[in-house]
């Protein structure tokens, strides 16, 4: 029996002898199944040919770091917070030496991510951390790949832990999530936000989308209500769920901004200077 890792998304499969026909994750419009067809790998075939690493990014905020890059290739997060940690995120590996590395740093408690593009092998990092909580949008539920008695169904707002909060807005799928951290950032607040809001290319906006990879837009009704939602929070700093895609200070302007760019070219209520 194996739990098979999906090549192409990262996200785990239930344990068995042989691997599905297909990855219902890629098969869905908002991703894809790369040229070279449905693969499959697993733990035991990456060990030794992939390595993990934590780096702090600012206090008592690590990023979880895989290579090579596998599946969607996401940085999880490993935030400290006095009551333990949360990993966001995880990439679709682990190994002793990652457990050892995450265990100097507190351990898990919990873990999250914004959608089921993004567990990457929750399930398997909440065994080794003697099976702590995985929270997972009710609204998504029919995305689970691998069952546990560990996953918890939220929905609306969910506390991870005191000052760590799961906010639903919706959008990319409609349990799309992202996670406040109020004492980030010096205390000016932050958010974690995977796919919910994109952090944009010039590190200074945001985008939108049902599909990131095929380009398939949200309307101006789950735009709004992704901008609404996160502007009842208090934060000043986004990390995105890749490496360097980080709006440093001044992402809740940076969110109404963006918002209100993409309403207009969607209202055709924007022209571009050189149009006649
Ligand atoms: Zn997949
Ligand atoms: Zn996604």
């Amino acid at each position: 029996m194996t739990v098979w890792i999906c090549s192409a998304c990262g996200v785990e499969h239930a344990n068995m002898a042989r691997p599905p026909a297909r990855c219902a994750i890629c098969t869905d419009e908002r991703q894809y199944v790369p040229t070279g067809g449905q693969q499959w790998t697993s733990i035991r075939e990456m060990t030794g040919r992939f390595a993990g690493s934590f780096t702090e990014i600012e206090p008592e905020l690590s990023a979880v770091q895989v290579s090579p890059s596998i599946g969607i290739g996401q940085r999880g997060l490993l935030l400290r917070s006095p009551a333990g940690n949360v990993l966001w995120e995880p990439p679709a590996y682990l190994d002793q030496q990652m457990i050892d590395a995450a265990r100097e740093l507190g351990g898990v408690a919990a873990i999250a991510s914004s959608h089921p593009h993004l567990v990457g092998c929750s399930v398997t990092w909440s065994k080794a951390f003697d099976g702590v909580p995985i929270y997972y949008a009710e609204s998504d539920r029919r995305w689970i790949r691998r069952p546990d008695d560990q996953i918890r169904l939220w929905s609306g707002r969910q506390q991870v832990l005191p000052g760590v909060e799961l906010v639903q807005c919706g959008g990319h799928f409609p349990g799309s999530a992202v996670l406040h951290w109020a004492e980030g950032a010096g205390g000016r607040g932050v958010l974690f936000v995977g796919d919910t809001l994109m952090v944009n290319a010039d590190r200074t906006t945001v985008s939108f989308m049902r599909s990131y990879p095929n380009l398939i837009p949200l309307p101006e009704r789950l735009v709004r209500q992704i901008a609404d939602t996160v502007g009842e929070l208090e934060f000043d700093r986004i990390y995105g769920a890749f490496d360097g895609k980080v709006i440093d200070s001044g992402a809740a302007a940076a969110v109404r901004t963006s918002a209100a760019r993409y309403i207009g070219w969607l209202r055709d209520e924007i022209r571009d200077p050189d149009e006649e």
